[in-house]
């Protein structure tokens, strides 16, 4: 490639021959059409091979297309083009008086690549963000457009389908009346005794944060929806200042905390839109696993504390509710997610990904598909019971493979 592109994260560089960034449908189409590999590449905010076409292969930017996102304020639906990020659509819906269900803890990031990995908020009645698409328009690899929907017998593929079926072009997402969120932060929770199942339910979406210095968690963070009865949280004390989840980071980057109500997009998120999310030097990776298992999971960790948190910058634990997205690590699974923020340092902390992921071997953990991980293609397709199913819907819709990079192929391989 002439110019070097490289994912958010700078850990991946991609090797891709050419990246397009066509200005029309019918351009993006005729790429697709006459190029041999493709993939896209959304926000690049991943922290893996997902988006990287291989040697050879033409990566597709949507971003110079319109910024495409119609409201239908009757349906309570919205369509949204294949490169719109978060930040953009939460803006224009809330602008109509209505909402989507949840968010990530970043906006930056788009909802094409966001429901293609089954990326989630937290809240034990949340799906992930995918639970809310409700249409897809995909154009495969004969550059024809294909739409699948709810009711399709093959929409349980479509939507978290790690890019492999074509580009998707728009998506019509489910939306609901808006509504107001406060962020309650607290401080110091004990392992010891956790009730995990009353402490995840006690507001619409909870995060705990720890740095495993301490078996413990540094924060909770509840977000509770001003239509729901205001928490009750004895098991921590209030903050005292405004907190980042990560330690020594700026608050002024997180969204308002205090009990301040405010629109559902300025508080689901933990960071500003227009601020670096996080901490901006890092890796990230992240393990959901049936929720009932979320103790003996953090004792687990807590078992190598001192070698996580060697290299940790922070671990949060959500909760995500079970969906019907055959490749959705929160597939049929009501879920617990452990989260990791890792130094910005492949080599030190693969080691340590590998030691979490033995330690967590036992719970039927589901790496996330954007994040770091290492857990072997046999054992990840152990994992997902409707695999067989996504094969033969990825023959279909891309017969020669033309979106199969070598990361799906590690994970479609027969
Ligand atoms: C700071 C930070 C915070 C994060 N927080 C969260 C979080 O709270 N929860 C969570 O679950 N995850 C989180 N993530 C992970 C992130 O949500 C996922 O990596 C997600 O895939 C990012 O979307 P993207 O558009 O940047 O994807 P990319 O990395 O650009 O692409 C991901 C995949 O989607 C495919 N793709 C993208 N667009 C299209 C399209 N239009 N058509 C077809 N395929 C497409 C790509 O080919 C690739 O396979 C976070 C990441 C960062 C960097």
């Amino acid at each position: 490639m002439t110019e070097t592109v490289t994912n958010w994260a700078g850990n991946i560089t991609y090797l891709a021959k050419e990246l397009h960034r066509p200005h029309s449908l019918t351009a993006l189409a005729g790429l697709v059409a006459g190029s041999a590999k493709v993939r896209v590449l959304g926000s690049g905010h991943s922290f893996n091979e997902i988006a990287e076409p291989g040697p050879g292969g033409v990566l597709l930017s949507l971003a110079a297309l319109p910024d495409e996102v119609d409201v239908d304020t009757a349906a309570r639906t919205v369509r949204v083009g294949g490169g719109v990020r978060y930040a953009e659509l939460a803006r224009r819906v809330h602008a109509h008086g209505l909402a989507l269900p949840n968010m990530a803890s970043l906006p930056h990031i788009s909802v094409a690549g966001s429901v293609a990995t089954g990326t989630h908020g937290s809240g034990v009645g949340n799906g992930p963000l995918a639970s809310a698409v409700r249409e897809v328009e995909i154009v495969t690899a004969d550059g024809s457009t294909v739409v699948i929907g709810r009711g399709d017998e093959r929409f349980g593929g479509a939507v978290t389908s790690l890019g492999a079926l074509g580009v998707v072009t728009a998506l019509t997402l489910d939306l609901e009346p808006s509504f107001e969120v406060e962020q309650h932060v607290f401080t110091e929770l004990p392992l010891a005794g956790l009730d995990f199942e009353t402490v995840a339910a006690t507001a619409y979406s909870v995060s705990l944060f720890t740095d495993w210095r301490e078996p413990g968690f540094r924060q909770v963070w509840l977000k509770r929806r001003t239509d729901q009865p205001l928490p009750d949280f004895p098991w921590a004390a209030p903050a005292v200042e405004k907190m980042h989840p990560v330690p020594g980071m700026p608050a002024v980057n997180c969204t308002e905390q205090f009990g301040v109500a405010g629109p559902w997009h300025e508080r689901l998120p933990h960071f500003r839109a227009e601020f670096t999310p996080s901490s901006g030097t890092e890796l990230q990776s992240e393990y959901l696993m049936p929720r009932p298992y979320a103790v003996d999971a953090l004792y687990a960790i807590d078992g190598i504390r001192d070698a996580v948190a060697g290299v940790l910058q922070t671990c949060e634990v959500r909760t995500v509710a079970a969906d019907e997205q055959w490749l959705s690590p929160a597939y049929g699974r009501d879920t617990v997610a452990l989260h990791f923020t890792w130094v910005e340092d492949t080599e030190a902390v693969l080691p340590v990904v590998r030691r979490l992921e033995e330690a967590l071997g036992a719970f039927d953990a589901r790496p996330h598909w954007g994040k770091v991980f290492a857990v072997p293609a046999a054992v990840l397709r152990g994992l997902y019971p409707r695999l067989d199913d996504f094969r033969v819907l990825a023959r279909e819709l891309d017969p020669a493979g033309k979106f199969a990079n070598a990361f799906v192929q590690g994970v479609l391989a027969d």
